[in-house]
């Protein structure tokens, strides 16, 4: 990004994903740049901005943020949380957005973001709202790695503009065609995600219920035609991957109602367009146990491994 772009961004959700999306932001934009935060919860505001004293700025709520920002990047947790964020009182269209940038990189309904786009291009016709979810975990936004699901065609007039500003976030930005691809194109990553780690679990499981050691199995299925990155980086079996939520606790991941709350989605918008899952059900089903069990409640989504009845303590006992 040019020293002479972009150097009033605002940045709304700031826990898991959104603290360390805006922390590279703070690192990599311009000295002369200011980045200026909401979160409800406002200790998360205040740690960004006692990190970054001479970037970061914290607002007073959304409108507030669209009003010293050109460039708004919005990172919360559900469709009703995005919808209040834009359309509600206080929010960022009370203040006048034409010609500003909007990025929303929550992991949504298409509906939610298509009523939120809809209002902005008939209240604020020179602005832009892309929909641009993120995969690649808490881990992957903390080094910069993520990847972005941007909703619109390659071929968009404003696309390097997109790809240097989430270039400061993450590693690889892939347009998906059209407003809300993005999102669609998330969710079905999330359902195969979702489900490789129930059957990462269950695998890691077995195996080690039959005498091996985990790390030796996740060796072999990163041999084998089993390799899959749930495995061998976010694998469920704390002690396999020392970076792997699993071995500190199942903190600081992606939360199991997270999970919960996207397959839902997937499977909601497979109805919608006549997919068949075999695996939807039974899937959701224990995302939703999971997320309801007080073991597992606000850890890591690979807490299924625990809620399946996977052995954690297996390096003490070895
Ligand atoms: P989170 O719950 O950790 O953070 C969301 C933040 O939004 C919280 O700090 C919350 O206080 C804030 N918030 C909620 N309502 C608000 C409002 N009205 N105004 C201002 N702030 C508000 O969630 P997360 O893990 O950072 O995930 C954010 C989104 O990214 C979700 O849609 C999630 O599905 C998606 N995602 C998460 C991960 C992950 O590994 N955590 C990975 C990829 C995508």
């Amino acid at each position: 990004m040019t020293a002479d772009k972009a150097k009033r961004i605002g940045f709304i959700g700031l826990e898991n994903m959104g603290l360390w999306m805006a922390t590279n932001l703070a690192e990599k934009l311009p000295v002369n740049s200011k980045l200026y935060v909401f979160d409800i919860v406002t200790a998360l505001m205040h740690d960004v901005c006692a990190k970054y004293p001479e970037k970061a700025l914290a607002c007073s709520g959304p409108k507030d943020v669209a009003e010293k920002s050109d460039i708004i990047i919005t990172m919360l947790p559900e469709g009703k949380h995005v919808k209040e964020v834009y359309m509600g009182r206080n929010g960022i269209c009370s203040s006048d957005v034409n010609n500003k940038l909007l990025v929303d990189c929550s992991t949504i309904d298409t509906a939610s973001f298509l009523e939120v786009k809809d209002h902005i291009t008939k209240h604020f016709p020179s602005a832009s709202i892309y929909d641009a979810p993120v995969s690649g975990g808490v881990i992957g936004a903390k080094k910069g790695t993520i990847a972005f699901f941007l909703g619109c065609a390659k071929e968009n007039t404003e696309i390097d503009k997109l790809k240097q500003l989430l270039g400061l976030m993450g590693e690889e930005v892939i347009p998906c065609g059209c407003p809300s691809l993005g999102l669609a194109a998330k969710l079905s990553n999330n359902y195969l995600s979702g489900i490789i780690a129930i059957a990462c679990s269950e695998a890691m499981d077995m195996g080690m219920r039959s005498g091996l050691d985990p790390r030796v199995l996740s060796q072999v299925f990163a041999a084998g035609t089993a390799q899959n990155t749930i495995c061998d980086r976010f694998n469920p079996v704390p002690g396999v991957y020392a970076d792997a939520p699993s071995s500190n606790g199942y903190q600081n991941g992606f939360k199991v109602q997270l999970m919960k709350k996207d397959f839902s989605l997937a499977l909601d918008m497979a109805r919608r367009v006549g997919s068949t899952n075999v695996l939807g059900d039974v899937g959701l089903e224990t995302y939703r146990g999971a997320s309801e069990d007080e073991r597992c409640r606000d850890l890591d989504s690979r807490i299924v491994f625990r809620y399946l009845g996977g052995n954690e303590n297996w390096q003490v006992e070895r």
